[in-house]
Order: structure tokens, then sequence, then C-alpha cells
């Protein structure tokens, strides 16, 4: 007994319950991130290579940042002991300091030097005083009271120690990571090599770009949205096409993926339906493990290995396709390209739609972060959520998640989004 629901999703009458064969998403992502272990290969790249790539050893700071004592401003280097306690006092000027040509010699007390931002502050001196509050005259200065012992003076180390553990293992390399590792003088890094990532539709309905649509058939975007989410990921990939429902035709591929990936992502085929070969050739060819997800959208879910190449069967619906991809994909591939597991970023904000759920699953809904006329951040729905309608996905730049038990969601109730931006 199947019927249709608003939001387009094929319902049957168990969707209101509470079905305990099916598994819940934590349960499916322990499973996961628990089999899965990071690729041990690592290589040794430039630091201006290794931007996204994830870093494969400990990096310590061979040297302090910054390496000495130097001035915040632009000023004069003094001895703090030489300041008055009350009214003004005059200081010899000895010597002019420029960022890059350290002054040797010692300042002795009653004399200054004029010092700029970044010079190494001369050997007797302990404070700067901005040129502001100073008055010049010829070769020597007056200081008014009321500075600080070491005020304007940048210590040696403070940013960072030597020695101190400046980037983990597993951290995927940031712009300010390679300035950071610039800024100790490291040249190359190891990172893990990049995750070979092969992936084929499956479907006899789909059909290429370029070629006009007959009745009955469609375009394939589910590889180009795996495209997309792969080469974010940082993966190296294999386009593998889309493959006819046919069993000889999909045991071909899953042999040649396996010959050739670390890991093998397919859309389509985990259903139910009559031709649907990738469950069949699975069960005699693979490890592997058929799940039910309580999700929505993205219900069914194949997990498992063939030979060493670990392989995830998606939905073919286009939008379940890609919530499964995030929710559990994602952070196992995250995991074999040796990055560390993060915590999804996740908000509490007013919802400003209403929005159609019915209890049993955990919804994965499409939303907008938006600011609302006061600036406050508030979510929209972006419509029709259905799990074919991809331009949901477009549209949106967050998931709305609606917890198993919540039913409809009133406007102004608050709801808990997970941002795109964290997603990659
Ligand atoms: P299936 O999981 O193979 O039963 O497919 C479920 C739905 O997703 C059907 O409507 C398919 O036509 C559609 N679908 C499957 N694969 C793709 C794809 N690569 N691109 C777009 N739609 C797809
Ligand atoms: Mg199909």
């Amino acid at each position: 007994m199947t019927d249709k629901d608003k939001n387009g999703e094929t319902l049957s009458c168990m969707d209101n319950e509470y079905d305990s064969s099916i598994l819940q998403l934590d349960q499916a992502l322990d499973h996961i991130l628990s089999s899965i272990q990071p690729l041990q290969s690592i290589e040794q790249v430039a630091i201006h290579r290794a931007l996204d790539r994830v870093l494969a050893e400990d990096m310590t700071s061979p040297i302090d940042v910054p390496p000495y004592d130097n001035s915040a401003m632009d000023g004069y280097a003094v001895i703090h002991n030489d300041l008055p306690a009350n009214g003004e006092t005059q200081l010899k000027l000895t010597a002019t300091i420029m960022a890059g040509a350290p002054y040797n010699e010692e300042i002795i007390p009653g004399h200054c030097a004029r010092i700029m931002t970044g010079a190494k502050i001369p050997k007797g001196t302990d404070t700067v005083i901005m040129q502001e509050v100073v008055v010049a005259q010829g070769d020597s200065i007056s200081i008014k009271t009321a500075h600080k012992l070491g005020e304007n003076v940048r210590r040696a180390g403070e940013d960072i120690r030597k020695g101190a553990l400046v980037l983990k293992q597993g951290r995927k390399i940031t712009p300010a990571d390679i300035g950071l590792l610039a800024s100790l003088g490291v040249p190359e890094i190891k990172v893990y090599r990049r995750l070979r990532a092969a992936f084929f539709s499956t479907g006899d309905e789909l059909k290429p770009l370029g070629s006009v649509l007959q009745d009955g058939q469609i375009y394939d975007s589910n590889r180009y949205t795996l495209f997309g989410m792969l080469t974010r990921l940082g993966a190296d990939v294999l386009d593998m096409g889309a493959i006819p429902d046919d069993r000889n035709a999909t045991q071909d591929a899953f042999n040649t993926a396996a010959a050739n990936a670390d890991v093998l992502i397919t859309t389509g085929g985990v259903s139910v339906g009559e031709a649907d070969f990738v469950k069949e050739v699975l069960e005699q060819q693979g490890k592997v493990k058929f799940w039910k997800l309580a999700i929505k959208p993205g219900k069914p879910l194949t997990f498992g290995k063939i030979d060493q190449c670990w392989f995830f069967g998606l939905p073919g619906n286009p939008v379940s396709a890609m919530v499964t991809f995030y929710q559990l994909v994602l952070p196992g591939l995250q995991k074999l390209s040796g990055q560390a597991t993060l915590a999804r970023t996740t908000v509490k904000i007013p919802c400003v739609s209403q929005l159609r759920k019915r209890p049993g699953r955990l919804e994965f809904q499409r939303g907008v972060m938006e600011k609302d006329a006061e600036g406050n951040l508030v979510v929209k729905s972006t419509g029709d959520q259905g799990s074919h309608v991809l331009s949901s996905m477009s549209k949106a730049n967050c998931f709305i998640i609606l917890p198993l038990e919540c039913g409809n969601v009133e406007p102004g109730s608050e709801v808990e989004v997970q941002p795109f931006f964290g997603l990659v």
C-alpha cells in the first residue's frame, strides 16, 4: 500500500511508525567510521601544493615566532627606568633601526633609538614609545609619564614557541596554514596521497549529455553532482559513465572499479525494482550491507567492500544521492583520506516557513538561511521537498534537520540547520 505525500516522495503505510528493522543514521555512520581506516601512502609536497591536502604528520615549530623581540610600532626604543615618574624627560637619540637591519650596540641609560615596526629591539632597551606621543628636537626627544614596561614590544616566541605543536596530523591544509608553515621556514610537508574515487550511474533510462531524449529517458545528473562533491573533497576521480541495467555490464564495472580505485560510488539500482542488478551482483561479489535508513530522503543505502575497494551504493533519486553522500559517504571518505573527523556545525535558528513532516524518519529538508528585516538569521524552505527535485539542492544553502519524532513545523519555531559551507 503506497501513496504519494505532498512532498512527492512515495510513502508506505509504515512511514508513520517507528520501524525497528531499519537503521538510524548514527548507527550507519558509526559502522562506516569504525570499518574504514586511513590510506597509508604518504607523499612529500611543497607547501604551495598542499592546499586542501591532508597533513600526514604532526608539525612542531623549529623556531620561535617571532624569532626575536621586535617593535609593534614606529617609535622610540627606550629603557623604561629612564622614564619620568611625573613631568617630562629628555633622551638622547643614538641610532635609527629599520626592520631587517638590527643594531648591535647597546643603548645606554639616558639614550634611545628611533625604531620602525618589525625592527629588532636593541640591547639595553625594553619598551617602545609610539612616535605620536613623543616630541623630537634635533638629536634628542622629550617623553612624558605613564608608559608601561614592555609596551609596544612583540616578544620572541609570543605567537609560537619553538617546539610547540602547530598543526595536527589529519588536518586539511588551509591558506592560513600554508602561510603559517612559511612563517616557520617549512618548505615541504608530508601529506596523504589523494583518494582515487570511481563512480558510475545505473539505469537504462539515463542518457548522456549531447543526446536527444527519447520518450522515457532522462539525462544522467547524479554523475555530475558526484563529480563536484568528490572534486571538492580533493579526490582523483574516475568517471565510469552510465552502466545499463544488465548483469554482465554491472559485474564488469565493479571489477574495473575494484582494480583501479580506493572507493566506488554508484547511484541507483539499490532499491527493490526488478532491474536492480547492483544488489544481485554485490551479493555474489562483495562483503556488503544493505541498509534501510530511517532518514528522508535517502532510505536505501549499500556499504561494503569489493576486494580492497570500499563501496557505497547510493539511491538513484538525485536529492537522496546527495543527502546520503553528505551525511554518510563524505565522513567515510574524509576518514579514508586521513582527515581527522570533525563535528559538523549546526545552528538553531527560527524557521519562517511551515514545514510538512511526518514522524518516523530523520529528515534533511532543504533550506535557505538568510537575514530577516531586523538582521536576525532565519531559515526558509526551498519549497517542494521531493527527493527528485534537484533544484531544491541548488537553491539551498543548508539542510534543515528535523528529528525522527518531529511532526509538522509551524512558522517561528526553532529548527536545527546544517550549513552547506561546513560540508566539505
Ligand atoms: P533507482 O534507485 O535506480 O530505482 O532510481 C530512482 C529514481 O532516480 C528514478 O526515478 C531514476 O530515474 C532516478 N535516477 C537514477 N539514477 C539517476 C541519475 N544518474 N541521474 C538522475 N536521475 C537518476
Ligand atoms: Mg534504476
